[in-house]
């Protein structure tokens, strides 16, 4: 039986996505017999994460400012907005240095499944970006689920009748693709590619 110390710590990484209660255990023990090393960088590194990272309260983002380095940047251009479900996705797209826009995190997907509705995802907000004038292209890069798409189409009658040109990613996307997963030419590739909304 093992202290309570690491049963808490088991369960709080066993939440973690991707990791069940057996690798939580295993990391744990890994983690007990490196504590002056790997474990001391490990807490060092969650303390910064915790003291250090914001929300940005324009698109979504997590950074250490607000608004984030992106949405401060005057280099980027602020007339070309693409709309990401998840910050994995948006750091997915901006590590392949694709897309020179700004974005807009959702913060997921819309699924009847899960009950997540429109006013739990940051759409409105979205609507209010758009309404305020400056953007002239918005893209929506949600992933190729049926959920993902299901948003997508939801968004793009939301946003019909603004003077915007709404474009989503072309699919040469594997169907069920999730953004976070795919190479870089295969994301290069989609949003080179991009095309109305129909
Ligand atoms: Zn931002």
């Amino acid at each position: 039986m093992a202290s309570q110390e690491i049963e808490t710590l088991t369960a709080a990484l066993s939440r973690l996505p991707g990791l069940g209660p057996r690798s939580a255990r295993r990391a744990v023990l890994w983690l007990i017999k490196r504590r002056e090393t790997s474990l001391v960088q490990l807490v060092d590194a969650l303390a910064a994460v915790r003291e250090a990272l914001v929300e940005c309260g324009t698109c979504g983002n997590i950074d250490t400012t607000n608004p984030c380095g992106i949405c401060a940047d005057p280099r980027r251009d602020a007339g070309s907005l693409c709309v990401v479900e998840e910050v994995a996705d948006l750091w997915a797209l901006d590590r392949a240095r694709l897309f020179n826009g700004r974005y807009h995190v959702l913060g997921g997907r819309l699924s009847a499944l899960d009950g997540v509705r429109p006013e739990d995802l940051a759409i409105d907000s979205l609507l209010r970006r758009v309404e305020e004038g400056g953007i002239d292209e918005v893209v929506l890069a949600m992933n190729a689920t049926l959920e993902g798409q299901t948003t997508a189409h939801y968004i793009a009658e939301r946003l019909e009748g603004l003077p915007i040109r709404i474009t989503q990613l072309a699919h040469g996307l594997p169907v069920g693709g999730e953004l976070d997963y795919l190479d870089e030419g295969t994301l290069a590739q989609a949003i080179r590619a991009r095309r109305p909304v129909a």
